[in-house]
């Protein structure tokens, strides 16, 4: 995603509109690596413009996703996460429990569809998730079981 003065820029340059909070929406997306899904870009932005609306966050939200700014990204955690980070190639790791998303660097250029499995589909990119539990869904997991080892004695 490009600053959020390059941004701004780019939307008054295509008679987009310009606002206060539009401009506060770019600066909450700037960096954050969590994927965020449309309520938690509008909860971190209402924290610094509270006359932020929901409806402002999605259809800026679809706009930067539009021109290609931000990646909308399905990663079966039940709502939409959207990614700012378009600028270098990665797959993702997500947590099964709590739905965190982060980002994956690894190459996985040798994924392949076998020769006749294509089923008459053009193949053009392949995404690879991996699922399992972040470190902090494994750290709760061990204390509880911990307290429930203790329990049981
Ligand atoms: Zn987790
Ligand atoms: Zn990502």
């Amino acid at each position: 995603m490009r600053s959020p003065d390059e941004l701004t820029e780019l939307f008054r340059a295509q008679g987009r509109k310009v606002t206060a909070q539009r401009q506060c929406i770019f600066r909450v997306l700037q960096g954050d690596v969590t994927h965020p899904t449309a309520d938690s870009v509008y909860e971190a932005a209402r924290a610094e413009v509270p006359t932020m609306s929901l409806k402002t966050v999605y259809q800026t939200l679809h706009e930067l996703a539009a021109l290609g700014e931000i990646a909308a990204l399905d990663l079966g955690t039940g709502t939409t996460r959207f990614d700012p980070n378009r600028e270098a190639v990665h797959h993702h790791l997500v947590c099964r429990r709590c739905g965190k998303v982060r980002d994956l660097y690894a190459d996985f250029s040798a994924v392949t569809v076998p020769p006749g499995a294509e089923a008459g589909f053009e193949v053009s990119d392949a995404e690879v998730v991996f699922r399992g539990t972040c470190a902090e869904c494994r750290r709760t997991t061990r204390s509880r079981r911990r307290r429930e080892a203790l329990a049981a004695t």
